[in-house]
């Protein structure tokens, strides 16, 4: 962070029915100058371990927050910026004051801003989760539960969780049109998603057969290779306006 050797790529976001863009998810990377490009998966976990996620992510927040305004000054029809929260942040008692501050001070509404947090984060205290889920509610920012489907999720935790959208996990996605069971579970959690009132966003899609699956059972969203890659801010831009004139 001190180095200035973190950045954030973004990775489009479609609406499935009419393949429109509609947002992004911002993703952090670290480009080290011996070791080049190292995964947030590995240096997360560490970074959290030490307590340093809480600047890292907090920056991360208010930059992601700070481009979605500058895109949508520039004229970008986006809806939503989604942030990953790491257990560390969410535990946080002021949460809902970093993230207030932030947006009012980069002057943007709360409704763009989507909170993503894992299964595994959200139940790992539930009534606090519940608790914090309210009041980030109650300031008007969305929350999605990432990689659903492969932690340890109470169905009546889930009823109780004020979240937005369910991100169906790549693991399930990569074996559509190839594995039953796979093709039972997604479909699955996309009826239970619509029946709870929530939307659907698959994670890594590659192919047209896996999205073309994915569009006959209804799931409303889509990211993944298929699309787009997570891309540095520049060349997202220049993507959204491309995808933008093929409309
Ligand atoms: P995630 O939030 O589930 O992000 C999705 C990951 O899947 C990203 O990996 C993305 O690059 C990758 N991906 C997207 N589409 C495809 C596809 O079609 N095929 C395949 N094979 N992969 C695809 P990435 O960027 O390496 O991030 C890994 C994880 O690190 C993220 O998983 C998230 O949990 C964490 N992470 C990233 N940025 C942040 C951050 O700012 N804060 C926190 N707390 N965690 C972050
Ligand atoms: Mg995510
Ligand atoms: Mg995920």
């Amino acid at each position: 962070l001190e180095h200035g050797e973190l950045c954030l790529h973004f990775q489009p976001q479609f609406a499935i029915d009419d393949r429109r863009l509609i947002g992004a998810e911002a993703l952090l990377r670290w480009q080290h100058p011996e070791l080049g490009m190292v995964s947030p998966n590995e240096f997360i976990p560490i970074a959290e371990e030490s307590g340093l996620i809480l600047p890292i992510g907090e920056w991360a927040l208010r930059l992601a927050v700070r481009q979605m305004r500058a895109w949508q000054d520039a004229g970008l029809s986006l809806q939503s910026m989604a942030v990953n929260l790491s257990a560390v942040q969410f535990r946080q008692s002021n949460l809902t004051q970093v993230v207030s501050r932030i947006l009012d001070e980069e002057g943007m509404p709360a409704q763009f801003l989507e909170l993503e947090l894992t299964e595994s984060v959200a139940m790992d205290n539930p009534l606090a989760a519940i608790e914090t889920m309210d009041k980030l509610r109650t300031r008007g920012v969305r929350m999605s539960i990432d990689d659903f489907g492969t932690g340890y999720s109470s169905m009546s935790y889930l009823k109780r969780f004020r979240v937005h959208k369910l991100k169906i996990d790549r693991s399930f996605v990569a074996d559509l049109a190839a594995d039953p069971d796979d093709e039972a579970i997604v479909t699955a959690t996309i009826s239970l998603a619509h029946a709870l009132g929530l939307q659907t966003v698959a994670e890594g899609v590659e192919s047209e057969a896996q999205l073309t699956f994915l569009r006959g059972k209804g799931c409303d969203e889509a990211q993944g290779y298929l699309f787009s890659k997570p891309l540095p801010a520049a060349q997202f831009e220049a993507f959204a306006r491309a995808s933008s004139l093929l409309l």
